[in-house]
């Protein structure tokens, strides 16, 4: 496998229709086509052959990227939501004066303390180059999986409203369905790390 550098303008080269997702509004994923295109060998990126290495040897990096922008977003979810319970008022109280609402906040508080602290230790071994697939694999994994159980639980806590596009909660819930598969699934990123066990 070797990867080849393909312009727009080349003969062969087609855009297909935008893909219609239930989430990621902001980003358009299309159909490509390739059909018959001819490119000089100078557009061979790298060595001829060495293409699956090069993708390989960058996967731990591209899985922790999406286990970073899942954290993100995971305390988002979570600081969008503690506003929202202090405003919103039911039977007379904040729905944060809920014991039922602190307990589920402070979980996640918890976990997010937790997670903050492992991205710092995975992306010290990545800056040294030290981070291994398996551990990549189990960054993406464990952060998209918290990401999911964070994002459902914020969402029950806005009610009716979280159900609104006109809140952030449920575009960010829509956002989040996807991270657990993409950049190679949950359950794949379990047989990687199943593998070297
Ligand atoms: C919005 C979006 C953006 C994307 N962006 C990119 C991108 O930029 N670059 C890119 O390369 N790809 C991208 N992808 C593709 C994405 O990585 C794949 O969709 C994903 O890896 C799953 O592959 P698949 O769709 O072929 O599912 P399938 O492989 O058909 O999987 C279907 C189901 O079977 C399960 N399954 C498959 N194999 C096994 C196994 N061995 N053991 C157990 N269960 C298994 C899967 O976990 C899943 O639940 C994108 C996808 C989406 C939705």
């Amino acid at each position: 496998m070797s990867i080849l550098l393909v312009e727009a303008e080349r003969e062969g080269f087609k855009r297909g229709r935008n893909l219609d997702k239930i989430g990621m509004d902001e980003a358009d994923t299309s159909e490509l086509f390739f059909e018959d295109v001819r490119v000089p060998m100078t557009n061979c990126l790298g060595q001829e052959g060495m293409g699956f290495v090069y993708l390989m040897s960058e996967l731990p990096q591209e899985r922790l990227s999406i286990a970073v922008s899942a954290m993100a977003s995971t305390q988002k979810a979570f600081d969008e939501t503690v506003a929202f319970v202090k405003e919103r008022k039911a039977f007379g109280k904040t729905v944060f004066d809920f014991q039922n609402t602190k307990f589920v906040l402070a979980d996640i508080k918890a976990k997010l303390q937790v997670g903050w602290a492992h991205l710092d230790w995975a992306l010290n071994r990545h800056y040294k180059r030290e981070l291994t697939a398996e551990e990549g694999a189990a960054a993406k994994l464990w952060h998209t999986d918290l990401q999911w159980d964070v994002m459902d639980k914020c969402l029950q806590l806005h009610g009716g409203a979280g159900y609104m596009n006109e809140y952030p909660i449920a575009k960010m819930w829509r956002g989040a369905r996807v991270t657990r598969i993409f950049g190679g699934t949950n359950e794949i990123m379990k047989e990687l790390i199943g593998r070297s066990l």
